[in-house]
């Protein structure tokens, strides 16, 4: 980093020196030169590396982030993470083969492929559209989620797609790395760089825009009063400050799941029994079954009463003609659904431990039922 072009040349023939003197050979094509600002450079000139020419150019890729000339340095990367985002979420249409559970196999894929990739470099990077990028990623999160489902097609609450998979939020994500990120620093010795650029932003009380979403973060997932803690000898102790503050932003995230989930009349009898990512083994397959037991969790099953909301229709059962067809009627086949007892919960699998076939007579049921209700349409 230079102000201007003779002390940017100052720089390359120091480089060039101990390149010469070290036996290292510097590549010019692995190099670029970026100019952030054009006042002040004084006399353009051209740069240099042991005799060889460095271009100049308006964005240029460090340790996997584009940092481009605009005014938002990380314009570019913005415009790259949101592509990746649909990337991420092509490859798990792509790999998740109908052979396997398409839900375990998302679950894991989206764990291990798709979060790393969009969470690189989110304990250090922000900018003003931070909060926008996150909320595609958290979107594009749900989307892998209903896929996992087999319900990409039907609208969902986020709440019930991120409580069945049991994932956490990029929020949260983002919160923790940053959270991490900047106690390291803090805890750094003063004479090293980070930490005295942290030192001189508190002394002129001038902030990075990551700082300001580091405050953010942590007034979000109630992380403010957490200290870092030392021993004895002085020495930091991370583990013990990594811990609560995971734990911290867990409750958080579980206190934002219910809370959002309580005005959620769909969701009236998953909030009930729900415990977070706690999905019983093997409850979701691929077959059809599966995908509409998925929405009669969700409270989001085409029923006749659930349809009257937007075509004139009879909400009636088809099939006794007696009572309106809800969800319950139609797994209850008709029969009379008590709300004190478990009955309900358990056929959909938010109860027990549903390896006793009750989900499965639930999908055959829900099968049977958007068979007749295909004819009778
Ligand atoms: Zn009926």
């Amino acid at each position: 980093m230079a102000q201007s072009y003779e002390e940017m040349s100052v720089m390359l023939s120091v480089t060039t020196e101990l390149g010469n003197e070290k036996n290292l050979q510097f590549n010019p094509a692995k190099s670029a030169m970026i100019i952030f600002n054009h006042t002040g450079l004084g006399e353009p000139r051209e740069m240099k590396i042991q005799g060889k020419h460095i271009e100049f150019e308006d964005e240029y890729k460090y340790l996997g982030i584009t940092i481009c000339n605009e005014p938002n340095y990380l314009l570019r990367q913005e415009q790259i993470w949101k592509r990746e985002a649909h990337k991420a979420l092509q490859s798990l249409h792509a790999q998740s083969i109908w052979t396997f559970n398409r839900f375990e196999i998302t679950r894991i894929q989206w764990m291990a492929t798709g979060v790393p990739k969009l969470t690189y470099a989110n304990a250090v990077l922000a900018s003003r559209a931070s909060r926008q990028i996150t909320a595609i990623f958290d979107r594009t999160q749900v989307a892998a989620g209903k896929w996992a489902m087999g319900i990409t097609a039907h609208k969902v609450a986020t709440e019930f797609v991120l409580g069945e998979l049991g994932w956490s939020t990029f929020e949260s994500r983002e919160a923790q790395s940053k959270i991490r990120y900047f106690a390291r620093i803090s805890a750094m010795d003063s004479d090293r760089w980070p930490r005295k650029c942290l030192s001189m932003m508190a002394s002129t009380n001038i902030y990075t825009e990551a700082i300001a979403r580091l405050n953010f973060l942590k007034k979000r997932f109630s992380c403010t009063d957490i200290p870092l803690e030392y021993t004895g000898d002085q020495s930091a102790r991370f583990q013990l400050f990594n811990e609560q503050v995971k734990r911290r932003i867990k409750v958080k995230l579980s206190e934002q799941w219910t809370e959002s989930m309580s005005s959620k009349s769909s969701l009236t009898l998953y909030r009930q029994w729900k415990v977070r990512g706690v999905t019983v083994r093997g409850l979701y397959t691929n077959s059809r079954g599966s995908t509409l037991l998925a929405l009669a969790r969700a409270g989001m099953l085409p029923t006749r009463a659930h349809r009257t909301k937007y075509e004139p229709l009879d909400p009636l059962c088809t099939k006794c003609g007696r009572e309106v067809e809800t969800i319950p009627h139609i797994i209850m086949k008709c029969e009379p659904y008590h709300s004190e007892t478990n009955e309900l919960p358990r056929m959909l699998g938010l109860e027990g431990e549903g390896d006793d076939g009750t989900c499965e007579e639930t999908k055959r049921t829900l099968e049977e039922w958007e068979d007749e209700a295909r004819r009778i349409r």
